[in-house]
């Protein structure tokens, strides 16, 4: 299960790096395509999680 988080909390790092650092997400209120990749990557791990969490754990 700690691989799980450990992915999730790398996925979710990975994107706020990202829109801290990316000069069109900055300069756009919209995410440019590698953040919409990384965004998708991170809405999966989350999902994975959640999984992980059980069965009566709430989706999102
Ligand atoms: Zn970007």
């Amino acid at each position: 299960m700690s691989s799980v988080n450990d992915a999730l909390e790398n996925a979710r790092f990975t994107y706020e790096q990202h829109m801290n650092t990316c000069r069109q997400c900055r300069a756009d209120a919209a995410p440019c395509a590698v953040a919409k990749h990384l965004l998708r990557l991170y809405n999966l791990a989350r999902r994975d999680a959640m999984r992980a969490a059980g069965p009566d754990a709430p989706t999102v």
